[in-house]
């Protein structure tokens, strides 16, 4: 009891400090016309890395450094990014490959993964001038792991922004069961990618509305999406919204892909949460969509993460055998529909999985890297189709439940 009051209390300030962020910020955006980042360029090597991005025009920056894996993330308002298709994925000197995009509703980031510890010798925006666009330079210098972490404690000093939680409308006395749907990824978080381009975070958020709109339809549930729009959500903050709104029911929804060159696989497959993967590839995919907050740039020690770990352990059995009754009703419902795995029912230790009170699963669709379940991802016919049974299949769980409720009271 006194370790959940605790919890509470403190993701109770991580919101109040979130709000403030996102209020601030939102105004920012609003005034006029969105900067461009119009170019990027690297130089340099192992001992001095130069990163150039080019502006429309001349805007804040705030770099800081993120330990483990080793990143430096420069924070800065909402920019529209036209820059070259490969940008970032490939890297020069001390950064191996760095991302851009949206975290929150009126601010961008650049995220740099590192080759080994590096300090931010440099990093400052030039004006534009005489035809030349404004400009962010970074310069980086090799440093070791102590040096590293000392300035991280020295940077976490002057306080930081956190990433905003999503916010959870009011109950508002509406007593309907809430479903909590979860586009996976999202903003500079792009997850997977097909062949041709394809986003992982697109394809997840399209389905998801698609099922909101299904599951609306019946006027008998309030349903809540995690991101209704291509911004980046935490996974913690995934979690706390479903837990802070009093969710049935939490969906998170997403597309996996195999390497290049190591085989072929297909067909959805429905995820639990669980301490020791059922085999290596839902180790693998859990490792994998656990990296989303590496990715965005969020300072994983920040996390509650330890407080979340001791109230798993409390969670009632109730929501695990309910989270494994669901994954077993909804494989059997969409294998009617849609193509399934060989093997559809695994899991492993998800962190979007991982509130004790309200049953979660984990829906991987298909496989952007498989050329049939693309085309199944980006069809018209075939998201209606799996949306309805889904739909179905959480109206049919929904509704056993209530039933259930009013059993146990008349006994
Ligand atoms: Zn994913």
């Amino acid at each position: 009891m006194v370790v959940r009051a605790l919890n509470w209390a403190f993701l109770g300030v991580l919101c109040a400090l979130s709000a403030l962020a996102v209020q601030a910020l939102a105004a920012a955006a609003a005034s006029d016309s969105l900067p461009v980042a119009t170019d990027v360029r690297l130089g340099g090597d192992e001992a001095q890395t130069r990163f150039v991005m080019d502006f429309s025009r001349k805007i804040d920056m705030r770099a800081f450094t993120l330990a483990d894996p080793y990143r430096v993330v420069i924070d800065i308002p909402q920019v529209v990014f036209q820059l070259p298709p490969k940008a970032g994925e490939s890297g020069r000197g001390l950064i191996k490959a760095y991302r851009f995009g949206l975290v929150m509703q009126g601010g961008s980031r650049l995220v740099f993964d590192l080759a080994k510890p590096a300090k931010v010798a440099k990093a400052f925006i030039v004006d534009s001038s005489e035809g030349a666009p404004a400009r962010l330079v970074l310069e980086l210098a090799p440093t070791d792991r102590e040096s590293f972490l000392r300035q991280i404690a020295i940077d976490n000093r002057t306080a930081r922004t956190d990433l905003p939680a999503a916010s959870a409308p009011a109950k508002e006395g509406d007593q309907r069961p809430l479903v909590v749907l979860d586009p996976g990824h999202g903003g500079i978080d792009t997850g997977t990618k097909g062949p041709s381009g394809e986003e992982e975070k697109d394809i997840v958020l399209s389905f998801a509305q698609r099922l909101r709109e299904r599951l609306e339809k019946s006027g008998k549930y309030r349903v809540l999406l995690t991101r209704s729009d291509d911004t980046f959500v935490a996974l913690a903050d995934r979690v706390r919204v479903a837990r802070d709104a009093g969710a049935t029911l939490f969906v998170s929804i997403h597309a996996d892909s195999l390497p290049h060159g190591e085989g072929d696989a297909q067909g959805a497959s429905i995820y639990t949460l669980s301490d020791t993967a059922t085999d290596s590839e839902a180790a693998r995919l859990a490792e994998k969509e656990n990296r989303a907050d590496v990715i965005a740039g969020v300072d994983l020690k920040s996390e509650p993460d330890d407080v979340v770990g001791i109230l798993i352990d409390l969670a009632e059995r109730e929501t695990k055998s309910l989270s494994i009754q669901f994954a077993h009703k909804l494989a059997g419902e969409m294998k009617a529909v849609t193509r399934m795995h060989k093997k559809p029912l695994k899991s492993a230790g998800f962190r979007v999985l991982r509130a004790p009170d309200v049953p979660s699963v984990l829906v991987e669709l298909g496989y952007v890297s498989n050329r049939q379940d693309l085309q199944s991802l980006l069809s018209e016919p075939w998201r209606n189709r799996t949306a309805d049974s889904m739909a179905q299949t959480i109206e049919t769980f929904l509704s056993s439940q209530t039933a259930g409720v009013a059993h146990t009271g008349a006994n």
